[in-house]
């Protein structure tokens, strides 16, 4: 986060932890520009783990059925056109190099 006080040595200049706007405080410890960020990252941080845990859930199903000599191949291709889609999103949102 970059922080920078003013002449007076009062107000700190900080980055929304959610929209990355710069802002000003007096508060070191401020966080967000808004209170309609703070509840934006708040939903964000929520809706993250629960699709992180479903994710989760999702691919320990699916490695179940690897332990089969006949689902084997077809679970293993879902599970690779699953990983080739994140990786697209993340190329798409420039994260990720192309490959
Ligand atoms: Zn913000």
């Amino acid at each position: 986060m970059l922080q920078k006080t003013d002449r007076a040595g009062r107000m700190i200049r900080h980055e929304c932890a959610f929209c990355g706007n710069a802002f000003w405080s007096i508060r070191p410890d401020a966080k967000y520009d808004t209170a309609t960020c703070r509840q934006r990252a708040l939903r964000w941080r929520k809706k993250m783990f629960a699709t992180r845990q479903r994710l989760q859930r999702h691919a320990t199903e699916l490695a179940e059925y690897l332990d089969y000599p006949n689902a084997r191949s077809a679970a293993a291709e879902y599970m690779h056109a699953t990983i080739r889609q994140i990786e697209a999103e993340l190329v798409m949102h420039g994260i990720l190099e192309v490959k």
